[in-house]
């Protein structure tokens, strides 16, 4: 797999042993084939729809896990007419699955066949569905402060799962310690194959708008995996004329725990790491830095973006609301739909307005994640 880093401009094959650049940048796909709409397998509804143009060193799955085309519905909320894509329905009830299938595949391909990964909730439990489905182990070190229904859901496929006492960034650091001797960092936030997998998002939605994109897609970020996948998409099916513009990308971070929207209002060209003002439902999204803040901050620009940080109140006003249409989300999903309200005066009438639903709201009841704890 082709691969780039961002902070420097350094470009190769990914190797197992080198999960991130030797500058600490993380690796991004590099020089994925051109999107080529006859190149699709038709018949295919998962991610591997796309395999040929991922830029994976496999095309066809090494075992299907049934991720990805996930159903687009269109509702009104608020007066306001959105298109919901429901990422949450996928085997392990997150958008992590996407990327973490794409991940999953690669590294397998590469010859991994234990993973580590640190995480507190939707990327270790995916994580923990795939390595069940591979039948490969995983060792997934979490908070130990971590919600008890995510370390549930974790822990039931059987996988090693390790409590870490401390911040959020002792399980990372714990993670990144055994990375080597123990096995391969299968991580979420730095796996350029992870990014990959959530390229397909961009070229799904291109397919069920009949071969259009939205005006508008809005999204909460925390690392950004699938605000910076779709862009990526987005920015391939540009580069060869299928549109004649990228979509305006919406990030959305609770206000309490917001470096993003720091860095953006600031005007910086990084993202300054953060400590939360109070501890926030939206925990999915609690991180104090995100790792590919660089990127995050120039596709922002690029596509004329904005970010918007929401208050708790806010955040749970909208799930309930979105509750109220049918659709039962965690409070992080929520977070794009509170900020339709932020944005409304920027949206013209005939705009096509995308809100992918991350997170299911089955997850249980919300642990608060403090991002001073993260
Ligand atoms: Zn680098």
């Amino acid at each position: 797999m082709r691969v780039r880093c961002n902070e420097c401009g350094t470009e190769g094959e990914f190797q197992l042993a080198a999960w991130r650049c030797s500058c600490g940048g993380a690796w991004e796909p590099a020089r994925l084939p051109e999107f080529d709409p006859s190149r699709i397998f038709v018949q295919d509804f998962s991610i591997w729809r796309y395999g040929r143009m991922l830029g994976l060193d496999i095309d066809r799955p090494i075992k299907r896990m049934g991720v990805g085309w996930t159903p687009i519905v269109p509702v009104e909320i608020s007066g306001q007419k959105i298109h919901l894509k429901l990422e949450y329905l996928s085997p392990s009830g997150s958008f992590k699955d996407r990327g973490v299938n794409a991940m999953v595949n690669q590294l397998v391909k590469m010859g991994a066949n234990l993973l580590v990964e640190d995480s507190s909730g939707n990327a270790g439990a995916s994580l923990a569905a795939h390595s069940a489905r591979f039948g490969i182990k995983s060792k997934i070190f979490v908070p130990a402060y971590a919600s008890p229904n995510k370390l549930a859901q974790i822990s039931i496929y059987g996988v090693d799962v390790v409590p870490i006492e401390g911040l959020r960034s002792a399980a990372e650091n714990a993670a990144q310690a055994c990375v080597g001797k123990d096995g391969i960092y299968a991580s979420h936030a730095y796996n350029p194959a992870y990014l990959a997998g959530q390229i397909t998002a961009a070229w799904e939605l291109w397919e069920q708008l009949n071969r259009h994109v939205p005006d508008w897609v809005i999204s909460p970020v925390a690392q950004g995996g699938q605000f910076l996948g779709l862009w990526f998409g987005f920015k391939h099916l540009l580069e060869v004329g299928l549109i004649d513009r990228i979509p305006r990308m919406v990030a959305v971070q609770p206000a309490r725990i917001a470096p993003l929207f720091n860095a953006w209002c600031q005007g910086l060209e990084e993202v300054k790491s953060i400590e939360a003002s109070g501890p926030t439902v939206a925990e999915g999204v609690a991180i104090s830095h995100p790792v590919r803040g660089k990127r995050l901050l120039q596709v922002i620009k690029d596509t004329n973006g904005m970010v918007v940080a929401i208050d708790e109140d806010a955040i749970l006003m909208a799930q309930q609301d979105l509750a109220r249409h049918g659709y039962y989300i965690e409070p992080t999903s929520a977070l794009a739909i509170a900020a339709l309200n932020n944005i409304a005066e920027y949206f013209n009438r005939t705009d096509i307005i995308v809100v992918p639903l991350t997170g299911n709201g089955l997850k249980g009841k919300p642990k608060y994640g403090d991002g001073s704890k993260d």
